[in-house]
């Protein structure tokens, strides 16, 4: 299908938010015409189709951050979504693992902000029902979530195409859009095989949202830097180490989660991720380089400001990345009857995080407008399990913004 020469609303990125946000406004505006466009070939090729496919209950987030509220809204909305469409989506649950006292006091914070945010069965557990839920798990305490669960967010995807389409929206993949600009009463989006002048344009663009919104007018903070989280897999006669899922207590200061065992929807157990700052946006081999993109993170004032503040967590992500060993050895420390003997290589993502000029690793959701256009500025984790409830907010700002009524 070649794109339109015009339509109401066009949505860059046909990742699990632009296709939530695209369908969501659809369904809202019948009479208008939604247009979503994709540099890919097909849907979850970036981060959409590569992370750890969990559905995430709202633990870890600050009480009234957009994460919180969007997170526990989200998941909610996703399993009621999945049960319509037929997409397994298991509440499998969870529990984040405190190893000995010295993570007491952060687990209690977990605690505090789960309830804070209104996740639903969350429980402290002691080292007996902590081994009932994962008989091979180590730790002295845990919090138990019986709703985060699992399912494949690609599937999801799918699926909010299928109802984007019966809402009268279409998607166009193998498009890239190469420009931005507000032309008067239209947006002119220009893409490898011509010019839409839209309405309208929403950017949910993952890794790629900084640059088009500087293209849109908007200023060059934050940027997105590239971060890689690589897998490994346990062995199919080792899985059984694993019921469910096991997560540290993770570093406070950081919004990554840490490596964790994860029961993933295609059966494999996996290992990970790592988080290295990556030499490409789409950097999904370990010394894969974009000169471009690497150029775009080293000159970014931020970089060395959070090089400075992380050089020990970057010194051991190094050596998770470059040896199994060392990703067998912290996983051990969960699962310690676990060796680099039960691992195999598994994939890579890559997450786009958005950073601060003073080296801040942007931690809540951020949404920006210019001119006639509304950009998805930063949406990592749980930005998929959070997916449909972005959908909703991205439509009720799009809305608000650019005076569509109802
Ligand atoms: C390793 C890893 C683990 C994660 N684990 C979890 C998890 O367990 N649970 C969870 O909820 N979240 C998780 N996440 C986060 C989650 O995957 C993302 O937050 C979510 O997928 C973001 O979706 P998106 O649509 O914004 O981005 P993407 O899926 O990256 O989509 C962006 C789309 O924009 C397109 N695009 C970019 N530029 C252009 C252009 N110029 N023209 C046209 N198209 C363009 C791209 O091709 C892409 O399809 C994880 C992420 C990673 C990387």
């Amino acid at each position: 299908m070649s794109p339109p020469d015009r339509c109401d609303i066009a949505v860059v990125g046909a990742g699990i938010v632009g296709l939530a946000a695209a369908r969501e406004l659809a369904e809202r505006h019948p009479r208008r015409t939604v247009t979503v466009l994709d540099k890919e070939p097909e849907i979850g090729r970036h981060q959409t189709g590569r992370n750890s496919g969990v559905i995430h209950a709202g633990i870890y987030y600050a009480p009234g951050s957009l994460k919180a509220q969007l997170c526990v809204s989200g998941a909610r909305d996703l399993y009621a979504f999945c049960e319509r469409h037929g997409i397994e989506a298991e509440r499998c649950g969870k529990l984040i693992v405190a190893l000995d006292e010295s993570e007491l006091p952060g687990l209690d914070e977990l605690e505090r902000r789960g309830r804070a945010n209104g996740v639903q069965g969350l429980r402290r557990v002691g080292r007996d029902e902590l081994l009932e839920i994962e008989p091979a798990a180590a730790g002295i305490a845990a919090l138990h979530s019986p709703d985060t669960g699992i399912v494949d967010f690609t599937a999801v995807a799918h699926a909010l195409r299928g109802e984007l389409e019966a809402a009268g929206g279409q998607v166009i993949l193998g498009t890239e859009v190469t420009g931005i600009s507000p032309n008067g009463r239209a947006v002119r989006i220009a893409h490898a095989g011509g010019v839409i002048e839209a309405g309208h344009a929403l950017v949910c663009a993952g890794a790629w949202s900084d640059r088009l919104a500087v293209m849109a007018g908007a200023p060059a903070e934050p940027r997105i830097v590239p971060f890689r989280g690589a897998y490994l897999r346990l062995r199919p006669e080792r899985r059984h180490l694993v019921r469910s899922l096991i997560y540290p207590v993770p570093d406070p200061r950081l919004p990554f989660l840490g490596v964790h065992l994860t029961r993933h929807a295609s059966g494999d157990i996996l290992v990970g991720p790592t988080a290295l700052l990556a030499g490409g946006r789409d950097a999904y081999r370990l010394r894969q380089i974009r000169r471009r993109d690497l150029a775009a993170t080293l000159s970014w004032p931020g970089t060395p400001r959070m090089m400075r503040r992380f050089w020990r967590t970057g010194v051991q992500e190094i050596a998770h990345a470059v040896s199994r060993r060392a990703l067998a050895r912290t996983a051990a420390r969960y699962v310690p009857e676990l060796t680099a003997r039960d691992l195999v290589p598994g994939w890579a993502g890559v997450r786009a995080q958005a950073l601060g000029c003073d080296g801040r690793l942007v931690d809540d959701f951020v949404f920006s407008v210019t001119d006639r256009a509304l950009h998805v500025r930063n949406a990592p984790s749980p930005a998929a399990t959070s997916s449909l409830a972005i959908g909703r907010h991205v439509a009720d700002k799009a809305e608000e913004a650019f005076g569509l009524g109802r």
